[in-house]
């Protein structure tokens, strides 16, 4: 229990399932309740994400409008966008929200192909396949890459998607520590002697996953010395960029373009529409070969209605603006914008007291509660101030790693950032979150 949660005083309770010895999580309140129930500190319904960028409009008891720091909608396309907007409109008129087929069975528009060109063409690889959801695009795709008599080298804090689909595939799973490059190589080392070609092994393929920016942690992945692991034993490497894609590096190509890796050392580039190019759905990009492959074999493809034509039409319009191709330099207006506000808003913070993690330039940025029981008063006190932040604790993160998670975006405004700031600073004296003195304001 703790004092200054003014009445809160949350209980947290770890329940071991007997059946099954897994361990569950039970935040209730001083009244015995489930504070996961309590409908003002999670699962808000929302009104209207309203068209100056970034504020929402959600439902607590009342209908009050929030400040939203917690979605993904890092370059601000995701809000009425004068290029993308319009052209989304159109493609609904003009093809419908959805195909109502797969694919391969009169699914596939002119946009499906656009937009596998104009994908593949900007992550830097040969060739891409498209699908309408960027969790289905990793866990149907991991069962088709890889199976029994396979190993999937993974890290520890790769998303849900990830792990399902490395369930899924039948293949051996094996965990390394979080952007642990050394801690990989041991792992290596133990299954394959330095340097045998790909087949001459136990295994009948090898991949290692990992992500760009770490979604929990907003962290860069340690790809340089991740990729040069991955050449030294000659095994596959599969890179997640949902949370990297369109947000980091010069011209937004992510985190291989920000960090100098070339793109032909990496064999499969994932990554999600839901981000940066504020859409729906998810690409996986390799080789012709790869993506031909895919394109017969893989169920999600062959089975499942094709992307949305405005989800994809969005797509082409939002790498069209960072690009520059709509006629404006607003593309890379967004990406400076969004380096700015997130190194603006980590350094803040840092001076504030908390701990906060990831990198300069990620704008994904984890607040550190640590115990999960400052969950509910850290999100509700945030509400009472028309600050929508998004918390995560345990199963998403370890279980006493609770945090909230602020994701900044290019549409941020300096005020924008500056109110967020005041009420967290505010927030985070009441739940006792500032681990660290603060630093003395400048006169
Ligand atoms: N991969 C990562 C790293 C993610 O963080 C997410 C979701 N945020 C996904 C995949 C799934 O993507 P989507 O939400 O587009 O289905």
């Amino acid at each position: 229990r703790s004092n200054n949660l003014q009445g809160y005083a949350p209980i947290c309770l770890g329940l071991e399932d007997f059946y099954t010895r897994r361990l569950y999580l039970r935040i209730q309140d001083c009244f015995g309740r489930p504070i996961a129930s309590a409908p003002d500190a999670w699962f808000n319904v929302v009104e209207r994400y309203s068209n100056d960028n970034n504020k929402t409009l959600k439902r607590t008891s009342k209908l009050s409008r929030c400040l939203n720091l917690g979605s993904y909608n890092y370059l601000g396309f995701a809000a009425a966008d004068e290029y993308c907007t319009p052209r989304a409109i159109e493609s609904l008129k003009k093809y419908s929200p959805s195909t109502c087929s797969s694919r391969v069975d009169g699914g596939t528009t002119v946009l499906h192909n656009e937009l596998e060109k104009c994908v593949a063409d900007f992550v830097g690889k040969p060739a891409a396949i498209v699908f309408g959801m960027g969790y289905v695009t990793n866990s149907a795709i991991l069962p088709v890459l890889i199976g029994k008599g396979g190993l999937i080298i993974s890290d520890s804090l790769n998303h849900n998607s990830i792990v399902n689909g490395a369930r899924g595939s039948g293949a051996t799973v094996r965990v390394f520590q979080h952007n642990t490059p050394s801690h990989l190589e041991d792992l290596l080392r133990e299954q394959i002697a330095d340097g045998q070609p790909r087949t001459h092994r136990p295994w009948k393929k090898i991949i290692v996953i990992v992500e760009g920016i770490y979604s929990m942690e907003g962290e860069l992945c340690k790809l340089p010395e991740i990729i040069a692991i991955c050449k030294k034993y000659k095994v596959y490497t599969y890179l997640d960029e949902a949370h990297s894609i369109g947000a980091i590096g010069k011209t937004g190509r992510g985190v291989c373009e920000l960090l100098g890796v070339d793109t032909a050392d990496v064999d499969i580039m994932m990554g999600t529409f839901t981000k940066s190019f504020g859409s729906c759905g998810g690409y996986i990009a390799g080789s012709k070969e790869l993506i031909e492959y895919l394109k017969y074999t893989c169920p999600a493809h062959l089975y499942a209605t094709s992307i949305s034509p405005p989800a994809a039409e969005q797509v082409i319009s939002a790498i069209r603006v960072i690009l520059g191709e709509d006629g404006s330099n607003r593309g890379a207006q967004k990406l400076a914008r969004i380096r700015e506000n997130s190194n603006f808003f980590r350094s803040e913070l840092q001076k504030m007291g908390f701990e906060v993690l990831g990198d300069n330039d990620s704008p994904v940025m984890p607040i550190m509660l640590y115990n999960p029981a400052k969950i509910p008063a850290f999100s509700r006190e945030c509400l009472k101030q028309n600050l929508a932040v998004v918390t995560v604790a345990f199963p998403a993160t370890p279980l006493l790693l609770a945090r909230a998670r602020i994701c900044i975006s290019a549409s941020h405004t300096k005020e924008d950032l500056v109110k967020g700031l005041e009420v967290i600073g505010q927030v985070g004296d009441l739940v006792g979150i500032k681990y660290f003195p603060a630093e003395p304001k400048k006169q």
